[in-house]
């Protein structure tokens, strides 16, 4: 089996402007590569100053990397810190006390600001809240919670007392909160009433209770319930409590508990775009010192920034930049409860200009979307607002088709602000490649460089370096301090999935194939491995191909190809497309697919030319926007449905797709 092919070449090239440059703390490629040979010279050594200039520990670490019992890796082990108290109490007496750490701009657009002061008593009545029921140091805490200051509270009590959270996407069914009650062992549930999104409604509480019907959860001892809306619910004497009652009467002191480096501070389950999810763990100081690491280099945050990072804390971007990042670099930030199209596809954009947000950070899909928005509804194209406050932007979750890089680029940025297409994963806590704004030249569809001391590389089955231009599997060569831990209750299959024995067993593999530009070094992120074509012989990624589709702007808004067997070249591919028209049919649709296959001929070449091409509303995504391949491949090859879609977004679709075929 040989690497994977790279069809696709990008020639556009930005490099960044005099003003980025100046303004930036890592600023240049020489300061960039000094980094990275501080890094090569003294990897331990590079992380332990890190750490020491980043992170406040109440005791210092003595040895920074701990290999002995690798793949389980250790970092700053014997050091002690608590991540609440580097979160808020550090900008209680640095000038930062009174600034504005949150700004909630609920669905209905109210706003209410939060100072750092305010955040932190209310912290701190939290945690002394979940001590009193109990809850301690260890134990662990679903967090199933609408976006909203108190569920960020939630997440920081936790931290305060020690005990390990776990948050569960408020859209997701009582199913897989069961599931991640079980899978975690908590004790304790805190939740909403209900959540308000797009002008409706949606009970929380409710499902918890469906949940426990399913059984399973009796070690939860305690249900605390954040009352967003007032509305009545069922509560549960003894067990549930609203979070009103429990804070009544806290102290707004709270010592913190003071916990190694190495302890837990949450579980958090990935997407299931590939299979079904896995609790992910994760440390204290290592994830916390990439998460303030992150923040600094990569949104190159500053005192003045306000900072909009789209996600929910109820995927891992929600924790390293929201809950957790831009508090311990002291920004403003928004919080948003709201959904992007919601009172109308100019929502983000409102926000922006209204709030003077500086740096905003969101999700391929949602720019698809929006694009997709503006087009059919003029009134909502950026254009009509005025978004000159934000300085960068930035992008995560799957890889952005250059066409879209493109719109954001211009029409969000004004072809001012750089674009951050950050490269990571769950699993790795934090960007691991991704631009510098004020260092490197950003090609579109390219996360371009690593983060300065993660050691990337694209190799072959056994594990050996591929050369440049050519396509592989994406590994990281050493350990990183916001690495993944283990996978909760199941270190042989953390050993497996991501040290595996056919790569020598040292390398983690993060399961995406990437190909680095033959000249620069760049990486593009091909797609998952699991969803690698072979076209008579040659291994495609699926991005290059969608991103062929994509690129033809007047038609397409949204592609996603899959393999499926073909007797005369192994594979065929089949495309399933989103136009930006109505769904066509008939003569219509035929003459769409010749003009689609004749584009990805001329565009990639007749190798990647797509057999079928089939058109839906929308695709088949997770809750947080990825597309769900493996799902297609069995509706390509017109097998039954029998995978895990605990975390599919939009079932119906998938009736839709194969009504198509
Ligand atoms: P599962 O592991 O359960 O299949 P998942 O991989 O979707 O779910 P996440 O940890 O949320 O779970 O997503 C990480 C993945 O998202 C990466 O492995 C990669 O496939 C994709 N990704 C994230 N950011 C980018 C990016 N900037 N460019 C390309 N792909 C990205
Ligand atoms: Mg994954």
């Amino acid at each position: 089996m040989a690497g994977i092919d790279s069809v696709l070449q990008e020639h556009r090239i930005f490099p960044p402007s005099e003003a980025t440059i100046a303004r930036a703390t890592i600023s240049g490629m020489a300061a960039y590569e000094a980094l990275c040979k501080e890094a090569s010279d003294d990897y331990a050594g590079y992380w332990a100053r890190l750490a020491r200039e980043h992170v406040i520990w109440k005791t210092p670490f003595s040895t920074a990397l701990d290999e002995r019992e690798a793949p389980f890796y250790k970092w700053f082990e014997d050091g002690t810190l608590n991540v609440s108290f580097n979160c808020l109490d550090r900008h209680l007496d640095n000038g930062n006390a009174d600034k504005v750490a949150l700004v909630f701009e609920a669905d209905d657009a109210k706003v209410t600001r939060v100072t750092y002061r305010q955040l932190h008593a209310l912290v701190c009545k939290f945690a002394n809240g979940l001590k009193s029921r109990g809850i301690k140091k260890g134990d662990r805490v679903i967090i199933y919670m609408p976006m909203s200051v108190e569920g960020v509270a939630a997440m920081q009590a936790c931290a305060r007392i020690g005990a390990i959270h776990s948050v569960v996407f408020g859209g997701f069914s009582a199913k897989s909160v069961q599931e991640r009650v079980v899978d975690a062992g908590a004790t304790a549930i805190i939740t909403a009433d209900e959540q308000c999104r797009g002008g409706k409604n949606i009970a929380l509480k409710s499902v918890v209770d469906e949940a426990f019907a399913l059984g399973g959860c009796e070690a939860v001892h305690s249900v605390i319930v954040y009352q967003r809306t007032g509305n009545a619910c069922a509560m549960q004497a003894g067990r549930d409590v609203f979070l009103g009652d429990l804070l009544a009467g806290q102290s707004e002191v709270c010592e913190p508990e003071w916990v190694s480096a190495e302890h837990p501070l949450f579980l958090l389950y990935t997407s299931g775009s590939t299979g079904k999810p896995k609790g992910v763990q994760h440390s204290s100081g290592g994830y916390l010192l990439h998460a303030i690491l992150t923040n600094k280099w990569t949104f190159d945050l500053k005192a003045e920034d306000v900072f909009w990072c789209t996600a929910d804390i109820g995927w891992v971007t929600g924790h390293t930049y929201i809950a957790y990042g831009p508090l311990a670099c002291g920004a403003t930030q928004i919080v948003f409860e709201g959904v992007p199209t919601y009172p109308d596809a100019g929502r983000f954009w409102r926000v922006i200009q209204d709030q003077k947000v500086t740096v905003f950070y969101t999700a391929p899909t949602a720019i698809r979307s929006l694009i997709k928005a503006s087009d059919t509804t003029p009134t909502a194209h950026p254009r009509n607002y005025d978004l000159s406050s934000l300085r960068i932007l930035g992008t995560v979750g799957e890889p952005i088709n250059p066409e879209a890089w493109m719109w954001y680029y211009e029409q969000v940025g004004g072809s001012r602000c750089p674009v951050m297409d950050t490269f990571w994963q769950t699993e790795t806590g934090g960007h691991v490649i991704t631009p510098l704004p004020g260092v490197t030249p950003l090609v579109p569809g390219s996360c371009t460089l690593p983060f300065p001391g993660i050691q990337v590389a694209v190799v072959d089955e056994a594990g050996a370096d591929v050369e440049w231009g050519k396509g592989g599997f994406l590994v990281i060569k050493r350990p990183w301090p916001s690495m993944i831990r283990t996978i909760w209750g199941d270190p042989n299959r953390f050993k497996t999935s991501y040290f595996p024995a056919d790569l020598g067993g040292k390398l983690y593999l993060a399961g995406d194939g990437a190909v680095r530009d033959a000249k620069t070094g760049y990486f593009t992120i091909m797609g998952r491995i699991d969803d690698v074509l072979n076209v008579s012989g040659h291994r495609m990624g699926t991005m290059e191909i969608e991103s062929a589709l994509v690129s033809c702007s007047e038609l397409v808004a949204e592609a996603a190809v899959v393999g499926r067997p073909d007797d005369l070249t192994g594979e065929a591919i089949c495309a399933f497309v989103v136009l930006k028209q109505a769904r066509p049919t008939g003569d219509a649709a035929k003459a769409i697919v010749k003009q689609l296959q004749d584009w990805v001929a001329k565009e990639i070449g007749p190798i990647a030319k797509p057999k079928d091409i089939r058109f839906g509303d929308n695709l088949p995504k997770t809750r947080s926007g990825k597309i769900m391949r493996r799902l297609l491949r069995s509706l390509a090859k017109g097998e039954e449905i029998t995978q895990d879609i605990s975390t599919l977004e939009n079932p119906a679709i998938l009736e839709q797709l194969k009504q198509s075929l």
